[in-house]
């Protein structure tokens, strides 16, 4: 590394511990120190340009530095950088709810304003229990699905399935049940998984207070996919049961899908919806818990009746970070994204059957925009991840693989030239440790 780069890695590691990192690593992985970013670039401090293939990690919709986006939020600044929300309110957090109420499923009514997604997480499954609790039932347990992902604190991490990040806390985790997620994306997939919610609910409803899931693509669950059908089927079984249904977004909010959230693709309105990553368009933390009239009843009474709701974060509903959620839905107002989303979903898909010919390529999918290429063969030591992802650093694009999958999720605004590239460095990337 020259320079420039390299003086500011080292300023780095002298103080800084960064996240899901062995930094023992960066004794030859270099740190890219990033300087700006414009569009879907991101520029080093060498004057090197990166593809942002990730939307640096799944929060950026319309590209870096986005002219809509960054004016809102220079107007806001000069108007109010910050005020609480218990007590006071703001003209940026009406609005975005009011829209938040308008774009999503039906039932969801009423937003409760968080910072960031492990804790919008937190917060409804508090919500979800503490609504039992208020109708006089005790229902201490959580259901999610087999390698699930919904954050990293305690409680986000308790109804996770990522066995690296779990088995080292797993004391401190709080109880948690799981049903298998379905295999693939076929709708036979769906019903067999459905199957087996069926029976467990049988058998465990009455302490169970919520069912949460990641809405058709588990995403850092290496990009698993599943079919509509088993939302669907799993809406129908929860509400049977007496299980409030968690819709968890924070990834698949806002367009990745190919809608313009995953629940519409089985016309379903869960009872509680977490948002978050795309919300800003990936300038700030924010997010939300989006519920229905029927949990927000239960907790308005007298206040001697001691039924309130329990939560909050010191910059809920900052008014920087909605003012720039209420530019990212003006973009989505104003032009017709998810259209041009499909055409680049059906490129990228035409792009990639190539890789099919490749011997270690065990399954390529596809949901919306993300696409995985899933790669067979290889034992996690050999971290083939970590070397696509040097090289494809190496040639101007930034590919962060799980495991062996390797995934594109760019923002929005990527061109078709721009695919060709970011798909192009990855196939020289599976090729090259092939042999
Ligand atoms: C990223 C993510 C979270 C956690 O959000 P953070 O802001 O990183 O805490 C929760 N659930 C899903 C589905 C996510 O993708």
């Amino acid at each position: 590394m020259t320079s420039k780069n390299s003086a500011m890695m080292q300023r780095d590691l002298e103080v800084i511990w960064h996240p899901c990192t062995q930094m023992k690593d960066h004794e030859t992985l270099p740190l890219i120190p990033i300087r700006s970013g414009k569009g879907i670039y991101l520029y080093d401090f060498d004057g090197n340009s990166y593809i942002d293939a990730v939307s640096s990690w799944w929060v950026n919709l319309f590209g870096h530095a986005n002219e809509t986006i960054n004016n809102k939020v220079k107007a806001q600044l000069d108007t109010l950088e910050h005020v609480l929300l218990a007590g006071f309110t703001h003209e940026p957090a009406i609005e975005l709810a009011h829209k938040l109420v308008n774009i999503t499923p039906q039932k969801l009514t009423k937003v409760f304003y968080v910072d960031n997604g492990s804790s919008a997480v937190e917060a409804a499954l508090k919500m979800s229990y503490h609504y039992h609790l208020n109708l006089g039932k005790r229902k201490p347990l959580f259901l999610s699905l087999t390698n699930s992902y919904h954050g990293e604190t305690i409680g986000a991490l308790s109804v996770g399935d990522v066995a690296l990040y779990k088995e080292t806390y797993e004391p401190l985790l709080i109880a948690n049940m799981q049903v298998p997620v379905p295999k693939d994306q076929s709708e036979s997939a769906a019903d067999e998984a459905l199957a087996i919610l069926e029976k467990v609910l049988q058998e465990r409803s009455h302490e169970i207070a919520a069912l949460i899931l990641e809405p058709l693509i588990q995403g850092a669950g290496g990009m698993h996919m599943y079919h509509p059908a088993y939302l669907k089927g799993a809406r129908v079984l929860t509400k049977q049961y007496d299980v409030h249904l968690i819709a968890d977004e924070i990834m698949t909010g806002f367009g990745r899908t190919g809608k313009m959230f995953a629940c519409e693709h089985a016309d379903i309105s869960p009872d509680f919806m977490t948002l978050s990553k795309g919300l800003s368009g990936g300038y700030l933390p924010l997010s939300v818990v989006m519920t229905s009239d029927e949990v927000y009843n239960a907790f308005y009474c007298d206040y001697n009746e001691y039924k309130a709701f329990l939560h909050s974060h010191s910059y809920t509903g900052n008014p920087l970070a909605c003012s720039a959620a209420l530019a990212t839905l003006e973009i989505f107002e104003q032009n017709d994204i998810l259209g041009e989303n499909e055409k680049k979903r059906a490129y990228i898909q035409k792009r990639v059957e190539k890789f099919r010919s490749l011997p270690n390529v065990k399954e390529i999918r596809q949901q919306g925009m993300v696409t995985a290429i899933e790669l067979q063969g290889y034992d996690v030591k050999e971290r083939i991840g970590l070397r696509i992802y040097e090289y494809a650093l190496s040639r101007g694009v930034l590919l962060r693989p799980l495991g062996n999958v390797i995934y594109f999720m760019p923002p929005y605004i990527i061109t078709n030239e721009e695919i060709d590239k970011m798909i192009e460095v990855a196939y020289e990337g599976i090729e090259r440790i092939i042999s």
